[in-house]
């Protein structure tokens, strides 16, 4: 069984006509609400797949966390690790403009109060769990704990995003580390030097610590890297009509289908099948696709 351990968000969308100046007020179209975060996300995206999925995370006792909540058990994802109240639910304000170019506020919120002791007390989540996948839009101190409290035997699947330096007890852990290009830069901080190829950032990266690596290109694929070197995913050829989610779904893929037994790269061209499928469509978990339509791609 896989958890994601992480963020739950209600994503709130205006479009603009021009995104607002300090002190401006600009009118928009209609607010579409969305349920996201990355935690909630990977968690659909897994289920949606066909893997036996449950979330450990923790939402307000409010419209959104409901609006979460319900989005999760109609993926089928198991909510008993769903924590409620403490904190309004995390929320997204996005404005997008004509050009698609986005302003976002966040309000990390309830995602803020996900705790060491809230994982402490999930013990029986983490025994059914032969894969754990965490990201970064919880506190840093929680991400550690659920490192310390994977079960013998289990692996574990970290997208660190937003990025920022990592522990190398948590970097040690990783299996997969898995980041964009934005993600690699800010973790190899700098070690990064001009003219650095992704194999070179995926090869800098291994050497901090983690067991493998998986480097994301969007369009172009994505590289994986463990101690028997370095090795191209295929890229998936499709009509990209919305990125938004396509890593989410890139990291649920893989991290249920390294749950399975199947190697790094055979996990990770399954993946790449499953990021390209959730480009063809808008949104994030609405643009998830079925174990089916992968098999169609
Ligand atoms: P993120 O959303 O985290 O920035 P990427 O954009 O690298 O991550 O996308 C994750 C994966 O989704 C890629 O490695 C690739 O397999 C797939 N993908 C993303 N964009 C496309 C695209 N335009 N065409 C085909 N596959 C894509």
């Amino acid at each position: 069984d896989l958890l994601v351990v992480g963020s739950a968000n209600a994503d709130l969308v205006i479009g603009v006509e021009r995104r607002p100046a300090a002190g401006e007020t600009v009118l928009g179209s209609d607010l579409a609400v969305h349920p996201g975060g990355k935690g909630a996300n990977q968690a659909v995206a897994a289920a949606r797949l066909g893997a036996r999925t449950a979330l450990l995370a923790r939402v307000g006792d409010d419209a959104y966390g409901r609006l979460l909540l319900d989005s999760q058990r109609a993926a089928g994802v198991d909510t008993v690790g769903v924590l409620v109240g403490g904190a309004p639910t995390g929320v997204a304000l996005i404005t997008v403009d004509p050009s698609g170019d986005n302003s976002i506020v966040v309000s990390p919120g309830a995602n803020g109060r996900l705790t060491p002791e809230d994982v402490r007390a999930a013990g029986s989540l983490f025994h059914a769990s032969r894969v754990v996948s965490t990201q970064l839009e919880i506190p840093l101190e929680t991400v550690v704990e659920v490192v310390r409290s994977l079960a013998p035997g289990s692996r574990f699947v970290l997208n660190p995003s937003p990025p920022r330096p990592l522990p190398q007890e948590v970097l040690a852990a990783c299996d997969p580390l898995i980041v964009n290009e934005h993600e690699a830069k800010v973790i190899l901080g700098g070690a990064a030097a001009v003219g650095d190829t992704p194999e070179d950032w995926a090869r800098i990266l291994l050497a901090k610590g983690p067991r493998s690596v998986v480097v994301t290109l969007g369009a172009r694929g994505a590289l994986v890297a463990s101690a028997e070197g370095v090795s191209r995913v295929p890229s998936v050829t499709v009509r990209a009509v919305d990125t938004t989610g396509a890593g989410d779904a890139f990291t649920a893929a893989l991290a249920f289908r390294l749950g399975t037994g199947e190697s790094l790269a055979e996990a990770a061209a399954y993946a790449a099948r499953v990021g390209a499928a959730a480009v063809t469509k808008e949104g994030a978990q609405e643009s998830f696709p079925t174990s089916e339509e992968v098999a169609a791609l």
